[in-house]
This record gives structure tokens, sequence and C-alpha cells, in this order.
């Protein structure tokens, strides 16, 4: 057909370069030929499709049409098929700019959230020892002193160390150069084996050990390593905030019954000094009573999880399990809760009874165990997931 069609083309051209004489004559039936050329090219493209299927002859619409179709399909599907794609993988897709954005604005608001905490808690500090401590040590007996005076700085050390150590030590990571290791699945974005509780953390862009969740206040994924650090510091800092609240509730009172008559006329004779120092304490008690509430909330929150053996992200995981074993009329046992004392010992590390002063109540940089690779299943000795 295309030995054919070239044919006649090489033909008429040789008879329109015969019969043109003159340059004009060419240019004139140049366009001519172009034109009759591109109605011929029309006619044979809308004539009906012969042959196929059965042979038998088709409308052009339903040949012509249909066939471009299927090819336009075939050639969009070329371009994303995957044998793995279903909705999930689609909808992923669609989200991903959304995803990329709140990733990005989390990492960069990362670096800005750990700056409030660091001059938040500095401010808290400052005005502490500059007003709270100096009326304890000018009202209360020596025993309340010396009471405050280490209850305060433990606090402050602990906080202190455990933000110090969460912010900085890294949550642990697969290894990159040993694909040798036990593993669950295969990472899609990191291609690369994920041992048994790691989950892939889109902030950071890389798999994490027994990730529990990314912390824009640590600008850090809370994992394997420095699971222990970010919840002491939990606990530390709401233990801190309850300590300044409970410490400077009189002075918050006084402040605000002050600051309530500095609106009445005529105004008291208030020095610069008061009035600094009424608006700092109330600035105090509203941070810390807030900080407290809302940071206890969280800190009670991991407590439920940490006893149960499981992390922020397998919580959402084991719901699932839960619901759809269930529907099958099984029961879904966690294979990480070691029953709930075991589990918070667990991750503080505590293998002896004296461990609870020196790996708790006191800084301790001691590792945690295992490596975050291999994990003690309870259904290594007891027997299957479900049951
Ligand atoms: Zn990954
Ligand atoms: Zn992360």
């Amino acid at each position: 057909m295309l030995r054919c069609s070239g044919l006649v083309h090489l033909i008429h051209l040789t008879r329109v370069c015969r019969r043109g004489g003159g340059a004009g004559m060419r240019l004139g039936s140049s366009w001519r030929w172009q034109l009759s050329r591109a109605m011929r090219l029309t006619l044979r493209w809308c004539r009906p499709h012969r042959g196929g299927r059965g042979g038998g002859t088709k409308p052009w619409i339903s040949g012509r049409f249909l066939d471009l179709w299927s090819y336009s399909k075939l050639l969009l599907k070329s371009l994303y098929f995957n044998s793995l794609t279903n909705s999930d993988t689609l909808l992923d897709c669609a989200f991903e700019p959304v995803y990329w954005i709140v990733d990005n604005v989390t990492r960069w608001f990362g670096v800005v959230f750990v700056t409030l905490v660091i001059l938040l808690t500095t401010s808290v500090v400052v005005i502490v020892y500059l007003f709270v401590i100096p009326m304890i040590l000018s009202t209360y007996p020596v025993y309340w002193i010396i009471w405050h005076l280490c209850c305060g700085h433990w606090l402050l050390v602990m906080v202190v160390f455990h933000y110090y150590k969460a912010t900085t030590t890294s949550p642990g990571h697969p290894p990159k150069d040993n694909i040798h290791i036990p593993s669950v699945s295969i990472c899609k974005k990191c291609i690369s084996p994920k041992p048994a509780r790691t989950h892939h953390c889109s902030i950071c862009n890389m798999c994490v050990l027994k990730m529990d969740h990314h912390c824009p206040w640590l600008n850090n994924c809370v994992g394997h390593f420095n699971h222990r650090y970010f919840f002491c510091f939990c606990i530390y800092m709401t233990l801190g905030c309850i300590y300044c609240s409970i410490s400077s509730r009189n002075m918050f009172m006084e402040a605000y019954n002050a600051i309530e008559s500095y609106y009445q006329t005529p105004p008291p004779t208030e020095t610069y000094t008061d009035t600094t120092a009424h608006k700092s304490i109330i600035f105090l008690w509203v941070l810390t009573s807030s900080v407290a509430v809302a940071l206890g909330g969280l800190t009670l929150w991991h407590v439920i999880l940490i006893s149960r053996g499981e992390t922020s992200v397998e919580r959402h995981i084991n719901c699932k399990e839960t619901k759809r074993l269930k529907e099958q009329g099984k029961v879904f046992r966690n294979p990480f809760h070691h029953g709930r004392m075991n589990n918070l010992k667990i991750l503080f590390g505590v293998e002896k009874q004296s461990h609870w002063v020196t790996r708790v109540l006191l800084p301790s940089s001691h590792p945690p165990s295992g490596d975050g690779i291999m994990w003690d299943c309870i259904f290594n000795r007891r027997g299957p997931m479900a049951i």
C-alpha cells in the first residue's frame, strides 16, 4: 500500500515537473499538487477500513476512531502502567504535590520549632531565677528552700539533657551496605529491605528503625535509638511545667490582681520593675500551665502506647489488623507486647532495681536493648500471630 502510494506520488511529481516550464508555473502547480495530495490522504483515511478479524468491513467511525481511541489509551497506559498499580497508588500520585509541600514545610518549620522550644524554655528559666527563686529564698523556711532548689535544678538538668539527646541522637536506619538483613518488606522509596517495625519517614526521606513519628519540636524522627530520650523529655518537661505552675501560683494571683488595678482611677504608683515582674509572672504561669496540660496529655498517650508495646505508627496498623481479623473471627495479638511493666522496663533499659535511679531518675546515655533490626517476638515462643 505504502509502496503503491509512493509510486503514484513519484509518477505524479514527474508529470508535474515535465509539464511545468518556468518557475511561476512550478509554484502554481506546487500548491495544487499539495492540495490534491492532502485531499487524497483525507479520503484514504476516511475510506472504510477493510480487513481485520473476520475480514468484514466496519464503518469508518467504529473502525478508524475506535482504533485511534484504543491506540491512545494504550499509549497513555504505557506511560504509567505497573503491575502493582492500584487505587491507593493512584491516590498517592494525585496527592504527591500536597505531600511534598507538607513535608518541606514541616522540615523547614522544624528549625523554627526547635528555636521556639529553646527560647521559651530559656525565658521560663530566666523568669524563675529573677523572680520566683528570690521570693522563695526570702519567704520560705530552710527545708522548703532546699527542696525547691534541688527539685527545680534536677528537673532543669533532666529537661535539658533529654532534649539535647533527643534532637542530636539519630533514630537509627537500616544498613545500606548490607541487604542480607531480616526484613518483612521492601521500602518502595529507598528500594531496600525493611526490618520489622521499620517505616519510611517522608520528611527525613529515609527508613527509620522502630519509627514512632517525626517530631517537628525535635526536628528529628523518633525511632529506636532516641525513643527513650523523647519519652523522658516529655515526662520531665511536663513535671517541670507543673512544678513552675504550682510554685508561682501565689505570685500569679498577686500579679493578676495588680494588673487589674492598673486600670483603676487614680492608677497605683507601681515602679517599672514591679510592672515587668507582674507581666513576667503572668507569662510564666500561663505558658507553663498550658504546656503542662497539652504535653501532659501527649505524655499520657505515649505511656499507654509504650505499655502496649506499640509505636504511634503501629497503633494505626494494629487497629486495622484487629478489625480485619475480627471480621474473620480471629483475635489480633501484638507480637511485641511483653506485658505492661516489661514494655516500660525495656524502653527505659531497666534490668535491675538500681537502674530505676541510675537510668530513669538521673541522666543516662545507655543504648536501648537490641539493634532495632532483630526483635524478640512473643510468637517465637508462644504460637501463631492470629488465634
Ligand atoms: Zn525507606
Ligand atoms: Zn523523620
